[in-house]
């Protein structure tokens, strides 16, 4: 089944409306708030929740459960495993081995919310359908082994419902409604931004082989996020805003707990690898080229469905010698068309695997800056 922009999408990349039911109810529930009203505390509720959690997924989730890129006590540990579990986004084992996937297959077809499969899919599309699930537990053997982080990816629900009903011990109906659930939905799609809106809104400073993208607007929302590629360029970094001047709160906040000694060993990009890799020295754009070249192969093999059609089999019938020398020429392009097509592959892999040598090379030299 392809939809309108020739995407494929497989059977158990559907979403599955009867197991995503919770998650376009809760979008609902909080129109309740025009009839609960919205009290004070509900307000001091909603904005404790939204940036509180953000920063266990930034600062937990992400930087520490899928990147490692920095270190910490086991009892912190399990506070932003806790912390994050209250953001309804599944447990931090589950979190971090589909992102550590994101990162290993950037915007190829096995990279599990690729932008290449539309704006959509990256945005929820992979978590409304059955496909992921499931998590990989090769993935995050590092983290497995702790008895209560797989007890907290096990039993998903009770972070977020502690948060529920605390918000309504506090708030009443309106701290539950518009405090826990309101921010829940906007700390959602906040999150889902950095897969989808990044790939897509913002510039690129370094060449990636994916289409990942620095931009303010998500950075704000994302207490830093946004400088995605950046990101992506250098994830060992836990800093993600490599300039004073891309703010990046979430690193603040680390910092800040580095200093009374919760957590250690924070990096930042050395000055090598920040001046490095730069599209504005001429760099090879490979991921641009990449996406670009994956939507010319779409639209022109949409095209010559579309052009198939048009011919019916009996306008071909009624001239048969046009009919063979049509078919000759058609078997001729895609014949190239498709030489064509592995010779690019086969240079890209081959460059993708450069760069990823020299990257390397980078990460090795790196701690000497
Ligand atoms: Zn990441
Ligand atoms: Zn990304």
């Amino acid at each position: 089944m392809s939809n309108l922009h020739g995407i494929e999408r497989a059977p158990e990349e559907r979403v599955n409306w009867k197991t995503s039911f919770p998650f376009f109810l809760v979008h609902a529930l909080v129109l309740l708030s025009f009839w609960t009203g919205v009290t004070k505390t509900a307000v001091v509720i909603f904005l404790v929740l939204f940036w509180g959690r953000m920063f266990f997924i930034t600062g937990g989730y992400h930087r520490y459960f899928a990147h490692r890129s920095y270190k910490t006590n086991r009892a912190f540990q399990f506070i932003l495993a806790f912390g994050g579990g209250m953001a309804a986004q599944k447990g931090a084992l589950w979190w971090a081995s589909h992102h550590r996937n994101h990162h290993r297959y950037s915007d190829t077809p096995l990279d599990l919310h690729s932008p290449q499969k539309g704006f959509w899919w990256s945005h929820v599309g992979w978590i409304l359908c059955d496909k992921n699930n499931a998590w990989n537990e090769d993935d995050v053997r590092d983290f497995g082994k702790y008895p209560e982080l797989r007890f907290l990816t096990k039993h998903d629900w009770i972070p977020p419902w502690t948060a529920g009903v605390a918000s309504y011990l506090i708030g009443g109906w309106s701290g539950l409604v518009f405090g826990f659930l309101g921010s829940t939905v906007l700390l959602w799609h906040c999150t889902f931004f950095v897969n989808s809106l990044a790939h897509v809104l913002g510039r690129r400073r370094y060449a990636t082989t994916d289409t990942s993208r620095n931009s303010a607007f998500i950075a704000f929302f994302t207490m830093g996020e946004g400088w995605h590629n950046n990101h992506h360029y250098y994830q060992a970094s836990t800093r993600q805003g490599f300039y004073w001047w891309e703010f990046d709160v979430t690193y603040y906040i680390l910092k800040t707990l580095s200093w009374v000694g919760i957590v250690r060993d924070i990096k930042e990009p050395p000055a090598r690898v920040k001046s490095a890799a730069r599209i504005r020295d001429g760099q090879f754009d490979m991921g641009m080229f990449k996406a670009h070249w994956a939507k010319a192969g779409a639209a022109l093999s949409n095209v010559r469905a579309n052009a198939r059609t048009q011919a019916t089999p009996e306008d071909l019938a009624h001239d048969p010698e046009l009919a063979g020398r049509r078919e000759q020429l058609e078997e001729l392009i895609s014949a190239q068309r498709s030489a064509l097509n592995e010779h690019i592959q086969n240079a890209l892999a081959h460059a993708e695997e450069l760069g990823r040598l020299s990257r390397r090379q980078e990460r090795q030299l790196g701690p000497v800056d």
